[in-house]
């Protein structure tokens, strides 16, 4: 009996031992940064976040780099209002996110956007000697009053899939998260493209009725619901304006209209903001 709780004690060791520098050889790595990704910055558009335990408003506007003020005015709270887990926030747009690449230092990265260094740190919760992991995303509180920085430059800015008002905006609707705008149209109008793209999806879907998803690029889908047709089938190639579908009125929705919605990395957007005025 003892000799077999002595094996089972340097079996135990060993096993540590093996986690352990498995754990040490793994950190070079991640300061390599294997595949490291191209430097491009995404916009921090409106968004929302739901709250989960031992949330703050000011912990959550330090991980969006946004105003703890803007968010509680946003979201028509006072800052010392309570909020608790699973409420939905809507998170306004504040900045930049920007994923370090080999070589960058926080000065580079704060001097290129024009922002105290100071500031990336107190947006990202760093210690000024704590070291810089590639592939990390930090967020650079920047202003983006600018109309021009809106439509994320690089990017193709999407047009209208749909012309008619907005019915219902992106943002909370009793209190749960509308992930996309609705525009008013009648049954049968034509579905556009927003940009040209893949299809990814175009069949029933739940609550979406008859949706159709277009992948424009490497992180943007849009998403088009409560369709009455659709006229795409997915690995399908379309061109920006090409019509893909129809207005209905399917899935959960009381009245003719197109569900829109834009998501960025799987994210939901406030689509607004990408599309040409
Ligand atoms: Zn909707």
């Amino acid at each position: 009996m003892r000799r077999s709780s002595v094996f089972i004690v340097v079996i135990l060791l060993l096993l540590t031992g093996v986690v352990l520098s498995g754990r040490a050889v793994a950190q070079p790595d991640e300061w390599l940064g294997a595949a490291p990704e191209p430097a491009a910055p995404v916009l921090s558009l409106p968004t929302y976040y739901r709250v989960a335990a031992g949330d703050t408003l000011c912990g959550i506007a330090r991980r969006y780099g946004v105003g703890a003020a803007l968010i509680a005015q946003a979201n028509g709270l006072s800052l010392s209002d309570p909020i608790y887990a699973g409420q939905y926030l809507v998170v306004p747009a504040g900045g930049l996110t920007y994923r370090v690449v080999p070589g960058d230092t926080l000065w580079d990265i704060a001097c290129r956007y024009g922002v105290p260094v100071e500031e990336l740190l107190r947006a990202n919760g760093l210690d000024a000697g704590a070291p810089l992991l590639v592939g990390t995303e930090l967020l650079v509180p920047v202003s983006l009053d600018a109309p021009e920085t809106q439509d994320r430059g690089d990017r193709e800015p999407l047009s209208w899939p749909v012309l008619g008002p907005v019915s219902s905006p992106f943002g909370l609707r009793d209190g749960r998260p509308h992930e996309g705008i609705d525009i008013a149209a009648l049954a049968g109008t034509p579905v556009r493209a927003a940009a040209g793209g893949r299809v990814v999806y175009a069949g029933p879907a739940g609550t979406y009725g008859l949706l159709v998803i277009l992948q424009h690029d490497d992180v943007r889908t849009t998403y088009y619901a409560h369709c009455n047709e659709v006229y795409v089938v997915p690995g399908q190639t379309v061109a920006a304006g090409e019509v893909i579908a129809t207005v209905g009125n399917t899935g959960r929705s009381t009245g003719p209209h197109l569900h829109f919605e834009v998501r960025v990395n799987g994210t939901p957007y406030d689509p607004v903001p990408f599309l040409r005025s």
